[in-house]
């Protein structure tokens, strides 16, 4: 039996155990990878802390933003071959067959698999891929800074789409971590013009190097009404913060008929002024990751140069601490696990 060395959520809230485990054989339509390089998102301490209502069944596995080399194909497979580069996903497989798949939107597929959640993740030396989603990693790319586009990358470039705001336009990004660093850049990319908050100076300074035109600090207040007076709300908010305070603030921040979309996931609830969300004509939107097609385009940006994650990098067996300074909000961008032996 082969063995690798993998970080394993066996109780919610605990350190996550890393130990040997047994390398998973491909089945029919799947490929076994071996890591480089894996991106640690906000959503895996979610799943490590079990603090949203639907609850991942441990043990498990974490990480949803692997990037490997095929080692070996399962039967059926044939448009991957052994040595070609390729990720995981949140969105490990959908049934490709419902009312959600057939009309573009399988990220909402009820049948849906998902990556480091409800099958291993990234969190280890070797991960298991579904043959038909998981992501092409382009030729040229460096697998440690473009992990992070798997996930944070892929879901903020289409949570931007689903603003709605149009280049010239003026658009929010609350929260500055490994989303909306990743968010800024895209914004830009995609001829926004970008107001970047966060109740964190250093956060609002990486913003700025990524070409936010105006930053506000958050902590301790709202600064939706200077960013009223400054630009007469935004046509777009998108919201990646881990507090739902930014929540309930995104609705001030927004110019009559403009559209906020929710990416972060805190476990909880905002009051939400019902009154001005009609008067002003507001558009409030969920939006989960992105489809396959949205990662290829995600992917692309990067491919061309025009973002870039900022990361840093750490050994699988510092998972527990990076996990610990990402819940006190100390990680600048991404941290991304270095499964290569030279590091
Ligand atoms: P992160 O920890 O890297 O970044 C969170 C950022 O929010 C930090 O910069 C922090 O300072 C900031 N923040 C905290 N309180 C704030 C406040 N009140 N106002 C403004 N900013 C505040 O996390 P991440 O990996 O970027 O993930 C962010 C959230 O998005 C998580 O809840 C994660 O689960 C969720 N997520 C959602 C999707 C999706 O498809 N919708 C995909 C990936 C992650
Ligand atoms: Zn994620
Ligand atoms: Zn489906």
């Amino acid at each position: 039996m082969k063995s690798m060395r993998a970080a394993v959520v066996e109780s919610f809230g605990a350190d996550l155990n890393v130990t040997d485990r047994r390398v998973p054989t491909p089945e029919r339509g799947q490929a076994l990878v071996k890591l480089i390089a894996s991106g640690v998102c906000h959503t895996d301490l979610h799943a490590a802390q079990g603090d949203w209502p639907v609850r991942p069944t441990p043990p498990f596995v974490p990480g949803h933003e692997g990037v490997g080399i095929v080692e070996e194909i399962g039967e059926g497979v044939e448009d991957l071959e052994v040595g070609d580069m390729v990720g995981n996903a949140w969105l490990w497989s959908a049934c490709g067959t419902c009312q959600h798949c057939r009309t573009g939107w399988e990220t909402l597929c009820e049948s849906q698999v998902n990556g480091g959640y409800s099958t291993d993740g990234s969190f280890g030396e070797y991960m298991i891929v579904d043959a038909a989603y998981a992501p092409r990693i382009p030729e040229g790319s460096d697998p440690h800074e473009i992990a992070p586009v798997l996930c944070a990358g892929v879901t903020v470039y289409k949570g931007l789409k689903m603003t709605g705001v149009r280049p010239g336009q003026w658009v929010v990004i609350s929260g500055v971590g490994g989303l909306g660093h990743i968010a800024v850049q895209y914004a830009v990319a995609m001829g926004m013009r970008v107001i970047a908050v966060d109740v964190a100076d250093d956060k609002l300074a990486l913003a700025e190097r990524h070409g936010a035109e105006l930053t506000y600090n958050a902590m301790g207040r709202d600064p939706a009404q200077e960013i009223q007076e400054a630009v007469g709300g935004t046509h777009g908010v998108l919201v990646t913060a881990v507090h739902p305070s930014a929540f309930g603030q995104a609705i001030g921040m927004t110019r009559r008929g403009g559209t906020i979309v929710f990416n972060g996931l805190p476990p909880g609830d905002f009051p939400a002024p019902i009154f001005e969300i009609v008067l002003k004509g507001l558009t409030i939107r969920g939006s989960i990751v992105g489809t396959r097609q949205d990662m290829v385009e995600a992917l692309d940006f990067y491919a061309r140069g025009t973002i870039r994650p900022t990361f840093t990098r750490r050994r699988l067996d510092d998972v527990n601490a990076v996990l610990d300074e990402m819940e006190h909000g100390k990680i600048e961008g991404r941290v991304v696990i270095d499964y290569t032996e030279e590091a």
